[in-house]
């Protein structure tokens, strides 16, 4: 079975950081990639383990250089995935799961055409605006542009193979889990089963054989 990306995608404030979070503190299968972003940190975050906090020139340097497998701007800063940091992961024989915006994702499968999709949705507009301003890690202007992000982000629904309500927590998680695992026995996915099949028909043809009278 080889490594496959998983892309969380979600209008601000669905979950997918929360998602990402215990997914991965839970599964020594997977790994995440660390994307590089324009904007400032916020309290509690780690350069390196959340993001490469960079400035916008280092950024577009790295985007001529042909560094990002996907980039855009979203709420007014950049974001790009590294394509190395994806590569590393799936060399290490992990899942590489991405928490990347609608725009993003659609790029990033061009690159990835593996690549699993899923759209956290939150149960309601009264719990994704409490859940965001609960978070309290916004301002009021950058509030307001979430949610206009947000609008055109639930738009694209559409794009994404699977679909998770995010109402609560550990159910979300583990149905994120479920469809990893799914994909990890898809049978697009199984390398080598042809021969293996062949083999099975080989050996069960000698027995029949063997014990014809
Ligand atoms: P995103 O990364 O999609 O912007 P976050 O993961 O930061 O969203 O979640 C937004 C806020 O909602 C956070 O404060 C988080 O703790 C909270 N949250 C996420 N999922 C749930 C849930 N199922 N129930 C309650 N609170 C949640
Ligand atoms: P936040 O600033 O809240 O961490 O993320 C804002 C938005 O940027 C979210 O929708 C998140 O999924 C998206 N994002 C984070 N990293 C990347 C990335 O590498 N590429 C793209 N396209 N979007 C990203």
């Amino acid at each position: 079975m080889s490594p496959f990306p998983v892309i969380l995608s979600a209008p601000s404030g669905g979950g997918k950081t929360t998602i990402a979070r215990m997914l991965l503190a839970r599964r020594p299968d997977l790994g995440y990639s660390v994307s590089c972003t324009t904007r400032a940190p916020r309290p509690g975050e780690v350069a390196g383990r959340d993001y490469y906090f960079i400035s916008r020139a280092e950024f577009i340097a790295k985007r001529e250089q042909g560094a990002f497998a996907e980039s855009a701007e979203v709420h007014g800063n950049l974001y790009g995935t590294l394509r190395d940091e994806v590569e590393q992961v799936m060399r290490e024989g992990r899942h590489v799961v991405m928490d990347i915006d609608v725009q993003g994702a659609v790029q990033f499968i061009r690159a990835f055409p593996l690549s699993v999709t899923i759209f956290i949705l939150p149960p309601s507009a009264e719990v994704l605006l409490e859940r965001l301003r609960g978070r309290m890690t916004e301002s009021p202007a950058q509030l307001a542009a979430r949610l206009q992000s947000a609008l055109q982000e639930l738009q694209q629904v559409d794009e994404y193979e699977y679909v998770v309500m995010n109402d609560e927590l550990e159910r979300a998680v583990s149905s994120v889990e479920s469809i990893i695992d799914a994909e990890v026995v898809s049978r697009e996915r199984l390398k080598n089963l042809r021969q293996q099949v062949g083999l099975l028909i080989e050996r069960l043809e000698q027995e029949i054989e063997n014990s014809s009278p």
